[in-house]
C-alpha cells in the first residue's frame, strides 16, 4: 500500500511537469506495475487489466507504460525480440540481465565489480554516466538441458 502511495505519488509529479493529467486508468496500470513487480509487456498487462476493468484500452496500456518508463519508475528492455518489456524500478538499482536466446527467459544479477571498473574508465575518459546496463546472452539453465536431450 504505502508502495503504491510513493509510486503514484511521484508519477502525478512527473505527469504535472509535462502537463499531464492524473487519470483513474492511468493509476490502475501504476497498481498493476506495483503488484506484479516482474517483467511484463503490454499485451500481458492490458489483459490483466481488462480482466477487472473491461473499459480500459490497450491504446491507455501503452502510453501509461511508456510514460511510466519515461519517468524512470519503471524499467524498460528491449532484448531484440521486439518485445519491450517493463518492470517497476527498485531504487538504486542496476540493469544486469542474463537473456536465453532460446526461450527469451529474463534473469537478473548483481555483480557490483565490473560496474565500478567500467564507471572508472568511463570517468577517465571524461564522460558523465547516467546509466548503466549489462546483458548477456546465452542458454539459460533449462533450455541447456532441453537441448543436449534433443541433440
Ligand atoms: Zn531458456
Amino acid at each position: 500500500m504505502q508502495m503504491k502511495q510513493q509510486v503514484k505519488e511521484q508519477f502525478n509529479h512527473f505527469l504535472s511537469r509535462k502537463n499531464l493529467k492524473t487519470t483513474l486508468q492511468r493509476n490502475l496500470v501504476v497498481d498493476a506495475m506495483v503488484e506484479l513487480d516482474r517483467h511484463t509487456h503490454v499485451d500481458e498487462l492490458y489483459l490483466l487489466l481488462r480482466a477487472k476493468h473491461p473499459y480500459i484500452g490497450h491504446a491507455t496500456v501503452y502510453r501509461a507504460l511508456r510514460l511510466l518508463a519515461e519517468s524512470g519508475l519503471v524499467r524498460e528492455i528491449n532484448l531484440g525480440d521486439g518485445i519491450t518489456r517493463y518492470r517497476l524500478a527498485r531504487q538504486g538499482e542496476r540493469r544486469d540481465y542474463l537473456v536465453c536466446s532460446d526461450c527469451g527467459g529474463v534473469t537478473e544479477f548483481e555483480n557490483g565489480l565490473v560496474e565500478k571498473e567500467q564507471l572508472k574508465r568511463a570517468h577517465s575518459l571524461g564522460f558523465m554516466v547516467e546509466s548503466f546496463k549489462i546483458e548477456l546472452k546465452g542458454l539459460c539453465r533449462h533450455c541447456q538441458g532441453r537441448n543436449s536431450r534433443t541433440h
